[in-house]
Formats: structure tokens, sequence, C-alpha cells
């Protein structure tokens, strides 16, 4: 379990009603590098991530308020130093904000809960969107598919039967 989970009362992978905290009261919660990318709009040094090479199975989730964001299967390999996704798992999951900063038309994603910054979407994605989302890894939370499965399991049933 993450230190954010632990200190963050407003983390849940399920509870999708939008969070509105004042700036102070994400800074005494979040971890010092969430709270810089997520709520200062900040970017993590590229290559920095582990999940930018990690092709294990799962969903990632918004490490600020837990909103599941993207699916593995539409992870991919991009080379810009970022983990990259071409599709959100709902329409919902992301807020498109124009950004306009540092001379560049670039079009900045953010949590469609929390309204975090994640990163940015451009438009030279692989098919079928043709979109590539540039994610900061330090505002990812990853769950394997496994583990997922298991907790999903565990509460629908509780009998201790394996295959
Ligand atoms: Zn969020």
């Amino acid at each position: 379990m993450s230190e954010t989970e632990k200190k963050n009362h407003v983390y849940s992978h399920t509870d999708s009603s939008k969070v509105v905290m004042s700036e102070e009261e994400w800074q005494k919660i979040l971890p010092k590098d969430v709270y810089h990318i997520a709520r200062q709009k900040g970017t993590e040094r590229p290559w920095s991530s582990s999940f930018e090479k990690s092709n294990e199975v799962g969903t990632y989730y918004c490490a600020v308020c837990g909103n599941p964001l993207f699916k593995s299967d539409t992870k991919f390999e991009s080379g810009c130093g970022w983990p990259s996704f071409y599709e959100p798992i709902s329409k919902s999951s992301i807020i498109y904000t124009p950004d306009n900063m540092h001379g560049m038309r670039r079009t900045e994603v953010t949590c469609g809960r929390c309204k975090s910054h994640l990163g940015h979407v451009f438009d030279d994605g692989p098919p079928p969107t043709g979109l590539r989302y540039c994610i900061n890894g330090v505002v990812l939370d990853f769950e394997k598919a496994k583990e997922a499965e298991e907790n999903w399991k565990n509460n629908e049933q509780g009998t201790g039967k394996n295959d």
C-alpha cells in the first residue's frame, strides 16, 4: 500500500464522486513528488518512471484519488520517456484543457475525478485512436490484473476454492 493510500481519505478505486480540496490540504496529504506534479503541473524526468518500460497486465489509477485511468492493454512503447497510452478507460476518466504554456499548443490532461495534472495528449499515437497520452508515472498507481481479480473473488464469495 502506497503512502498516498494511508494518509489520503479520498483515495478510492470505486468512489467516482468528484474530489474538491484546497491546495493546502493536498499538500498535507500527498507525497512531495506527487504534489509537485499533480497540483503544480510539474513534469518528472524522462525515463525516470518504472512504468515506462512495464508491460504487466492490469489497471493504472490516479495516484492522487484512485480514479481508474488506463488499462495496460492500451499502453504502448512510445519512446518519449514517459508512460504512454492510446485510450483512457472511459471518457469521464480524463479532463482536457488547452495548454499554451512554453510557446507550445498542447492539450493538458487532468484526472476526471480530482483534477490533478497527469500529463498531455498528442495526436501522433497508434491506431485505433491515433492519440498518445503522455503521462507522468509519479501520478499513476498500478494494480496487477491478478490482484484485482483476487480482490474481486474474495469480495464475491470468500470460498477457498482454487483452480
Ligand atoms: Zn485523481
